[in-house]
């Protein structure tokens, strides 16, 4: 039966059913990402027939090369852009990872991201905390609505659309958006319209909110110039890759009033944070939790299961990316 390792230790659940099924696992022990030298020298001890690995986890030639026999790694995470795909194809390698499985809880982290911003919860949380609540006042923290207001959607995949459809059914927002795919099933459920550009977008929405993958075509999709189309009123939430937006362009921006605030969940040179951003009083900032919930965290490690399970047992993963 297949021996695969394991980077990181994951929900119980899916690597209960591994072993339910024979598989033997090596599961790193270290409380922490492996470094390269550890990653290398842990795939290096041991002929594995497979290796489930996390976003976190860089996987190119040189790791694929430290575990020839490996044929396939399973990604716990819906974005690949830690893994090298011209690699693993050259070599053979079959590559999946665990769409779907988080798709509402990252919509809702999403929308968390967007009331926080609007209603200055964080903000009003550290005030009131230290102490500086002398009384209510008529001026004091005034925010944005959201009814009637316009969600900018950049990548209406699948968080993408679902964020719409809350803000669209959930809080009377309008929707328009900009995708490399027209998706009319998105514009039907949510009476989405389709912007031609990213401009397009910028310049009219009141909320950003940015859900492409992070590819060499979306890196800094959101860089000075973008930030200077947005509405001085608009907040920008990013849940999907930290390289997606210049986070030293939007420092600035925070700063100057470009923009009126931000969500993020993930930053560029994660877990560091540019400089600057941990001191903006209208950014709020959480630590890539938007997929963190119970049930999502253990349908991720099912579906990475499930995709070792399938691919040994000859049949096609059900969630091979395509290389
Ligand atoms: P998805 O593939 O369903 O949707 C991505 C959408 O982006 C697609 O509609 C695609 O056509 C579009 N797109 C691709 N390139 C584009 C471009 N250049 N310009 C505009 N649109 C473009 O993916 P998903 O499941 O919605 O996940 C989106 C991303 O969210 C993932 O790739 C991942 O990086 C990120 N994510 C983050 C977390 C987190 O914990 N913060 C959790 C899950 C996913």
């Amino acid at each position: 039966m297949p021996t695969i390792y394991v980077t990181r230790r994951i929900p119980e659940l899916g690597l209960s059913m591994l072993r339910d099924k024979g598989f033997t696992l090596d599961v790193s022990e270290k409380d922490g990402v492996l470094t390269r030298e550890e990653l290398l020298a842990a795939l290096g001890a041991k002929p594995y027939d497979g290796v489930l690995s996390l976003l976190t986890d860089t996987i190119d030639g040189e790791v694929f090369d430290a575990v020839p026999t490996a044929k396939i790694f399973a990604n716990y995470a819906v974005g690949f852009n830690n893994i090298n795909l011209p690699a693993a194809k050259e070599r053979g390698v079959t590559i999946t990872n665990t769409p779907g499985a988080l798709t509402n809880t990252v919509a809702e982290h999403a929308m968390a991201l967007i009331l926080a911003c609007t209603t200055r919860t964080v903000e009003g949380d550290r005030f009131t905390r230290a102490g500086k609540y002398e009384g209510w006042g008529p001026m004091m923290m005034l925010g944005m609505d959201l009814a009637g207001k316009t969600l900018g959607v950049l990548g209406a995949g699948r968080i993408g659309s679902r964020l719409a459809h809350h803000a669209k059914h959930g809080f009377d927002m309008d929707v328009v958006y900009y995708d490399v795919k027209q998706n009319p099933d998105f514009e039907r459920e949510t009476g989405a319209r389709f912007c031609r550009t990213v401009e397009e977008v910028l310049a009219v929405a009141d909320v950003v909110s940015v859900h492409v993958p992070l590819l060499d075509s979306t890196k800094h999709l959101i860089n000075a110039d973008r930030l200077k189309l947005m509405k001085k009123t608009a907040y920008l939430i990013n849940t999907s890759r930290g390289p997606v937006v210049d986070e030293a362009a939007l420092v600035d921006a925070l700063r100057s009033g470009t923009i009126a605030g931000a969500g993020l969940d993930v930053f560029e040179n994660e877990p560091a944070l540019a400089p600057g951003l941990a001191q903006c009083e209208n950014a709020v900032i959480t630590p890539h939790i938007a997929s963190a919930s119970v049930p999502t965290r253990d349908g991720m490690a099912r579906l990475a299961a499930e995709n070792l399970i399938a691919f040994f047992d000859g049949q096609t993963p059900p969630n091979v990316v395509p290389a």
